[in-house]
């Protein structure tokens, strides 16, 4: 069954005069890996003619004079910190709390909005704010999904459901979980990824999965920053399960100049730095805006990092190492040997002007959809440090079935993290990478193109969205 296309009956002439007059609110989840592409994919649907209203959480809230073209409306009282959780599994709690506290507030604008001259043609929420879904049946307003994680991974999360009422993630013991053998049912996921596929609360996790897949079949279509030729044969899986139409329009970062929804400065000496290295000789590294380290892991990382005598760029967010402000936990002379010229560490970077960077030959990622999607966009081969969720299936995906990059599977030690920079960055298995990944690369190019699978997919979102 192709899920990629939807029965159009509309004329292109009739689209155009239709679209000006139809104003889209999209609703974004307050984490950068989310805001992301929801604020890409509002100026690829702004490019096409809508009105675009960004309706936002105060907390995290994205900067409006980088969007002067749209209009951004705050949610009222929801000002929290929301993004001051100290660890993984409070993400559960915090998700399930905002998709109900927060659900009223949005309910009173989208009214507001509604009630306006222009009206509201549809709305488009994050998959994660599957609590919007009654407010979009009770007020008769089209719900689009943007999901932000690969077709894969979320084929993974509806899978894995039944078998925890099941009961087999509780089945294995310690040592079994230690097993390089797939699970029957959510291949390619290995026996080892699944304690941290779920994360700690897995009880928890399955709650929220079944509302946010509950509020996704219930919604009219799915948008994903993806592209066809990557995930046929999930998308195939995925229909099967989700009916609704599928526009699969990715990459998003590609329509349009680097984004400029970054919540943290982003440096950009990392641009220049790069600048005095030649082509494929540096090592990117960077595990995104949530993940956090314990000092141990960060000593191994450091350590690793200075036996493998490879160049590298590093990210270390503040707060994100345990009991450190910045890079207080480095060991003793790391820092001097960095000055020498062959490392160079940044708060946050402007990830995909570096990924783009001739220099950068590797890129080590903790496997965020975002970060893995910009990383095949540039051709640059990955090592994969996945710490929970979607990082997990994105990982296996990279290493076992793409084969554009190696996983580190036994966490941080020094000496594997050596092996695995040397095999990406030095040994003729990286080339082989590197080959694959300048495929997909190419792939890209040709989908965004006039008749390519995103860019027609985006042409029959347009008519979708005209056709309400
Ligand atoms: N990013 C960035 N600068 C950095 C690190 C990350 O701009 O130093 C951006 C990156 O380009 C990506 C996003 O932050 O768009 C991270 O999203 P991802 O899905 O990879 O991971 P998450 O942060 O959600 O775990």
């Amino acid at each position: 069954m192709d899920t990629s296309t939807t029965t159009i009956t509309i004329t292109a002439t009739a689209t155009a005069t239709a679209i000006s007059h139809r104003r889209l609110v999209l609703l974004p989840l307050p984490f950068q890996g989310h805001l992301n592409p929801m604020l890409q994919l509002a100026n690829i649907l702004h490019s096409k003619g809508f009105s675009v209203i960004i309706l936002h959480t105060l907390c995290n809230s994205p900067n409006p004079t980088n969007y002067p073209h749209f209009n951004f409306v705050p949610i009222p009282g929801t000002g929290e910190d929301i993004l001051n959780f100290s660890d993984m599994d409070k993400i559960i709690s915090l998700l399930l709390y905002i998709n109900t506290k927060f659900i009223n507030p949005i309910k009173e604008c989208l009214e507001r909005l509604m009630s306006e001259d222009d009206g509201v043609a549809c709305l488009i929420t994050d998959a994660q704010w599957f609590g919007t879904q009654n407010v979009a049946d009770i007020l008769k307003l089209p719900r689009i999904v943007h999901r932000t994680s690969n077709i894969s991974s979320f084929v993974c999360f509806a899978a894995s459901l039944p078998l925890y009422v099941k009961g087999l993630f509780q089945r294995f013991s310690d040592e079994e979980m230690k097993l390089n053998a797939p699970v029957h049912g959510l291949e390619p996921l290995m026996v080892k990824d699944l304690s941290k596929f779920l994360l700690d609360d897995s009880e928890g996790a399955c709650k929220l999965l079944e509302l946010m897949i509950q509020g996704t079949k219930r919604a009219r279509a799915l948008i994903w920053n993806t592209f066809k030729e990557l995930e046929e044969r999930e998308l195939e899986a995925l229909g099967q399960h989700f009916p609704n139409p599928h526009f699969l329009i990715g990459p998003f970062h590609r329509y349009f100049q680097a984004s400029s929804s970054s919540l943290l400065a982003q440096d950009k000496t990392s641009l220049s730095w790069l600048d005095k290295h030649p082509p494929n000789s540096v090592l990117y590294v960077s595990f995104g805006s949530i993940v956090k380290l314990n000092e141990s892991q960060f000593l191994e990382i450091a350590c690793g990092l200075a036996k493998s005598m490879q160049p590298f760029l590093w990210v270390v967010r503040p707060r994100s190492v345990e009991g450190s402000e910045w890079l207080e936990t480095l060991p003793d002379g790391f820092l001097e040997r960095v000055a020498e010229g062959r490392g160079y560490i940044v708060k946050w970077a402007p990830q995909q002007d570096v990924l783009a960077h001739p220099a950068i030959g590797g890129f080590w990622t903790h496997s965020g959809w975002n970060s893995t999607l910009e990383s095949i966009c540039e051709g640059v081969p990955m090592i994969c440090s996945p710490c929970f969720g979607d990082q997990l299936p994105n990982a296996r995906y990279v290493s076992d079935v793409w084969k554009i990059g190696v996983e580190l599977e036994n966490g941080f030690q020094r000496e594997e993290i050596e092996k695995a920079i040397k095999r990406v960055m030095v040994d003729e298995e990286g080339l082989k990478f590197k080959n694959k990944i300048q495929n997909m690369k190419w792939k890209i190019d040709l989908c965004l193109k006039k008749g390519g699978s995103s860019y027609s997919s985006l042409e029959d979102l347009v008519n979708y969205i005209v056709s309400f």
